[in-house]
């Protein structure tokens, strides 16, 4: 799989407005299956994966390690103007998709605690926060064909790509799989709380002012709900091949 991925730091060049970004774009709510179809997928066509959602976890453990106040808007985002992350292949096999450097230290499963679930989404709806990350989001699709994951990559990052997809389910069965991950994870969980808290983070994540979780125009909705995984990304991969030549 082709998941390189070297963030650059803040020096970007914008696109220019013609240019059509070689992206897929998935959004979709927390645990809808983004980041298992969304790998499938770029395996199969060769495109580079990328996972935005690592991203604003990087900053948030980055402001909760440095002890910043997740409440302050300003410092949290200088940090994230400022934070060298990095999103390389899996550096060191344990079930990861890839690895993230945050100022070259591995935080990669930190990046998945209760601790950052449960801050990620305050730190996300900052708007500095939010115009930071997604400028080095665009950076990347300058490197090649990409299938991007998130929130507002359909929306706001990438309105123009030619092929977006929302990812949906029903909220127990995103609370199910998200609980399932982390029992393999080795960490206990309660499906109430896990759902709580997934409900919790998507109505932030869809009520915030800027990129609010929305389906994008023009998107292909796919409920997964008693959809196997093959099947989603076998239909994401025959649009691609449509919309892609
Ligand atoms: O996809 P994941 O659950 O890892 O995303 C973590 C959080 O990052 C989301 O709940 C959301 O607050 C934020 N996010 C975002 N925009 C994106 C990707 C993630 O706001 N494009």
């Amino acid at each position: 799989m082709n998941q390189i991925t070297e963030f650059p730091r803040l020096h970007t060049v914008p696109m220019s407005n013609h240019e059509v970004p070689q992206v897929i774009a998935i959004d979709g709510p927390a645990a809808s299956g983004k980041s298992t179809v969304g790998e499938a997928v770029a395996r199969r066509l060769g495109f580079l994966y990328f996972d935005t959602g690592a991203m604003y976890r990087a900053v948030t453990l980055a402001a909760i390690g440095r002890k910043i106040n997740l409440g302050d808007e300003t410092a949290v985002t200088a940090l994230a103007e400022s934070v060298h992350i990095d999103i390389v292949p899996p550096t060191v096999e344990d079930g990861r998709q890839y690895t993230v450097l945050v100022d070259q230290v591995d935080v990669t499963w930190g990046l998945r605690s209760a601790e950052v679930d449960a801050n990620v989404s305050t730190v996300s709806a900052y708007p500095g926060v939010r115009a930071a990350l997604s400028r080095q989001q665009r950076r990347v699709a300058k490197t090649g064909r990409v299938v991007m994951m998130g929130r507002d990559i359909g929306t706001v990052v990438f309105p123009e790509a030619p092929l977006k997809v929302y990812l949906n389910a029903s909220a127990e069965v995103r609370a199910r799989r998200r609980a399932q991950e982390l029992a393999e994870r080795g960490q206990s969980v309660d499906l109430a709380s896990v759902l709580a808290a997934m409900i919790e983070r998507d109505a932030i994540d869809s009520n915030r002012e800027t990129a609010p979780l929305r389906i994008a125009s023009g998107a292909v909705i796919v409920e997964t709900d008693g959809l196997a995984i093959d099947e989603v990304v076998e239909r994401i991969v025959a649009l691609a091949h449509e919309r892609f030549q």
